[in-house]
């Protein structure tokens, strides 16, 4: 689950993690009197959706107007929140369709002496938690990465006693931070740390983390995901979800207890397990095709839920097509056929439909199949009910 940035940084602040002083603003009065109330020259006004890139990203409908701006005044801040909120925001990681501005965090100005990045994210090849931290803040980090790797420093942590004391110095030693900021840095590095083991958070990106002329450092930006699995022991992080922000089909999925996740694809995928589904994906793109979504309907799937499944499918305006592929385990292979027949009349499938069934009572299923009369294609094997698949549709 992701968050705002107003809210990643109410929580680091009573992490005791440093973070500029705030105020979340609704509406162009509320910003106008939060410039007021922060009492600095220099405000910014930055709007919050659960995307980064906001400072160089541009609205739709106020193509001059940046995300994220400076302003010098509370006439200032009033205008550009107008000009923002209710607006569509696109950035680098919104895509085409951007995201809507509803909410503003107005923040004190402050005075950056250096821009750097420090985030916390679970390391698949090292199996545990490391940080990363770049001289090179402020800007897309992936662009460091690609060219400048030998910038980027990781450290493994425990996961249990977090970052330690000497590890945190060597981080800021080989930033270059020396006096005030070294001290507060091997402290900002700990902290983060722990607020990520702290929270079972997936990521905690601070990009900039930024260096103040008096050597203070404070998290200018904040971004952090949480592990979906392990919310249920975070009340007050729960309490943040914003369902404005995520896809309406997979806010429905969830209430269906079905796994999905909508892609950029055509071809349509209904699948029963989570590894069976990754493994139809990797064969729809090695035969040219581009999935439209992820779905595991579980391995105890009802008729409900599998007609569920293909109307959430068939509400994606991009699918060309569906490709079924049951592996009857658990489940046997002519119950889930039943559940297809049915969800079948009852959504009406214009499309091209492949079904790849294997398992079970697979002869009676595909018997069943054969003679419902359908425009359904039998794929014999994995590989060849992709080929199909691609093929219906292309
Ligand atoms: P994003 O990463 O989505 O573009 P940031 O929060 O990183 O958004 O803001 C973009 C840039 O705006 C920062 O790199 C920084 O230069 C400037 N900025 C943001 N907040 C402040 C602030 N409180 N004071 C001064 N400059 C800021
Ligand atoms: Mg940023």
């Amino acid at each position: 689950m992701k968050i705002h940035e107003f809210q990643a940084k109410e929580l680091l602040a009573k992490a005791g993690v440093a973070v500029p002083r705030g105020i979340v603003a609704k509406t162009p009065e509320e910003a106008q009197a939060a410039y007021g109330q922060l009492g600095t020259a220099v405000a910014v006004v930055k709007s919050q959706i659960h995307a980064g890139g906001r400072g160089k990203g541009r609205f739709k409908e106020q193509p001059e107007q940046p995300g994220v701006v400076l302003v010098k005044s509370a006439e200032d801040a009033a205008a550009n929140a107008s000009r923002m909120l209710g607006n569509t925001l696109v950035t680098i990681q919104t895509g085409e369709e951007g995201k809507k501005v509803q909410t503003l965090l107005v923040e004190q100005g402050l005075k950056i002496a250096r821009e750097i990045y420090a985030a916390c994210v679970v390391d698949r090849e090292v199996a545990g938690p490391v940080i990363i931290v770049s001289s090179e803040g402020g800007m897309d980090i992936e662009e460091v990465a690609a060219h400048h790797p030998e910038k980027i420093l990781t450290e493994a942590f425990d996961p249990v006693y977090g970052l330690e004391g000497y590890q945190a110095r060597k981080l800021a030693f080989a930033l270059g931070l020396e006096g005030n900021a070294l001290k507060n840095a091997e402290k900002f590095f700990r902290q983060l740390s722990k607020f990520f083991l702290d929270n079972d958070c997936s990521m905690a990106e601070i990009n900039p983390l930024v260096v103040t002329e008096e050597g203070e450092l404070l998290a200018l930006d904040a971004k952090v995901t949480f592990d979906d699995n392990a919310l249920f022991r975070h009340q007050n992080v729960l309490a943040y979800r914003d369902l404005a922000e995520e896809e309406p089909s997979e806010i429905e999925a969830q209430k269906w207890g079905l796994s999905y996740v909508k892609l950029d694809g055509n071809l349509g995928c209904l699948v029963n397990g989570a590894g069976l589904a990754m493994s139809t994906m990797d064969l729809i793109k090695l035969h040219g095709g581009e999935p439209a979504n992820f779905l595991d309907v579980g391995g105890g799937a009802n008729v409900d839920q599998v007609t569920e499944a293909f109307r959430i499918i068939l509400a994606d305006k991009n699918v060309k097509g569906i490709l079924v592929n049951i592996f009857g385990g658990i489940m046997k292979c002519d119950t889930i056929v039943t559940a297809l027949l049915t969800a079948y009349d009852k959504i009406g499938i214009q499309v091209p439909l492949v079904v790849r069934l294997e398992g079970t009572n697979v002869e009676l299923a595909r018997k069943m199949l054969a003679e419902s009369g359908k425009k359904i294609t039998a794929g014999l094997d994995l590989t060849d009910a992709a080929k199909k698949a691609v093929a219906s549709i292309a």
